[in-house]
């Protein structure tokens, strides 16, 4: 066997670097053969669900439902809530995709679309609408463009009557988002929570259940909607058999971060992007790909290459370190890298050390 890779990957990523403890424990328990409809269940989804808010300061009336993923999510929001008029922010594939989700199911989706390593500018948004749900990602992982927080409230004064839904599939919860103006917030369990894939989290308030509701009669949720979701959700249990170990590996991996504390977390981002970011500057043949400082992601760090993609990945895997190349059309000219809960300051400076000494 060869040594442990560290994966900068932006999803799957490394593992938590407690998750492979809990997942002996969870084997050890017999965690995957318990029943959903077990009182072990109840107690493992409840205390989730509690840790989550506790974690991150999510109000009260978010309620989290679980899905296969966070792509899950595009739809279900749709047929739980609107009945025609969409708005999505659009700057890169992943934007990108739920604006073509809504096109697909018919709705009347409207996008306001801008280069790749952009973000949409408030300014730029049309006033004469009142779209039912406005799609904005917080973080987009094919870019490393990241829409800045006080972008979000400006968003609800625009907009007070839509539902605002955020995707953070790779930035929840290590930036502070303000979650009392945003409806609906989504994140995919292998991204910064460092598990593996194969599970999606999905919040929504009482705003976006009132939404829902008043939709159910005519709905067309198939078998997962807000509907479903609430109703076993007042027994902390899921319409159909979920990913158990993947619930159970969270709410380990959420006790983890409460001990360690979510400042401190968030601190140690700071610091290990703000020294990618410097490298990254510092060099003639390798730049950042957001231009501007203000959008610049802190926890997927892309950088131009000038065609040495392929060249710096394999040297890092040469050494252990594996970062992620280009997202589709950037394929191989971009590096991505992955800074996530996970990745330990000296694992960072490593990347930079090593990085420093391969490019000029
Ligand atoms: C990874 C990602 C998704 C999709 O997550 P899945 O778990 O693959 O469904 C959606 N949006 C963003 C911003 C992502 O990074």
């Amino acid at each position: 066997m060869s040594a442990k890779k560290i994966f900068f990957t932006t999803g799957p990523s490394a593992l938590f670097y407690t998750v492979e403890e809990h997942l002996r424990t969870a084997l050890r328990k017999q965690i995957p053969s318990i029943s959903h409809r077990s009182k072990a269940f109840s107690q493992i989804y409840q205390h989730t669900e509690e840790q989550l808010k506790q974690l991150a300061g999510l109000p009260q009336d978010y309620r989290l439902f679980f899905t296969s993923s966070a792509t899950e999510v595009w739809e279900r929001m749709l047929q739980s809530a609107v009945v025609s008029d969409t708005l999505h922010l659009v700057n890169g594939a992943f934007s990108k995709r739920f604006f073509q989700v809504a096109q697909k199911l018919q709705y009347q989706a409207i996008s306001v679309e801008v280069p790749p390593g952009n973000v949409v500018s408030m300014e730029g948004l049309p006033t004469e609408v009142m779209p039912e749900l406005i799609g904005v990602t917080h973080n987009e992982t094919s870019t490393g463009a990241q829409q800045p927080v006080k972008d979000l409230e400006i968003l609800r004064t625009k907009y007070p009557e839509s539902l605002i839904t955020v995707d953070a599939v790779s930035s929840f919860p290590v930036i502070d988002l303000p979650f009392y103006q945003i409806d609906a917030l989504y994140f995919s369990v292998q991204k910064c929570f460092g598990l593996p894939a194969g599970l999606g989290g999905w919040l929504v308030n009482d705003r976006f259940i009132e939404k829902s509701k008043q939709l159910a009669p005519t709905g067309n949720t198939s078998y997962h909607g807000v509907d479903s979701f609430l109703e076993k959700h007042g027994k902390y249990q899921t319409p159909s058999t979920p990913n158990v170990l993947a619930i159970y590996l969270l709410s380990r991996v959420l006790e983890d971060m409460l001990e360690k504390g979510l400042e401190r977390i968030r601190m140690e981002s700071k610091y290990k992007s703000a020294i990618l970011y410097h490298l990254l500057e510092s060099k003639q043949t390798i730049a950042p790909f957001v231009k501007d400082t203000k959008w610049r992601s802190e926890t997927v760090i892309v950088s131009e290459t000038m065609d040495q993609t392929n060249n710096i990945i394999e040297k890092l895997n040469q050494k252990g370190l594996v970062v992620g190349s280009g997202y589709g059309g950037f394929k191989d000219q971009h590096i991505r890298i992955a800074n996530f809960p996970t990745h330990s300051k000296e694992q960072v400076e490593m990347l930079v050390d090593l990085l420093d000494a391969m490019v000029d």
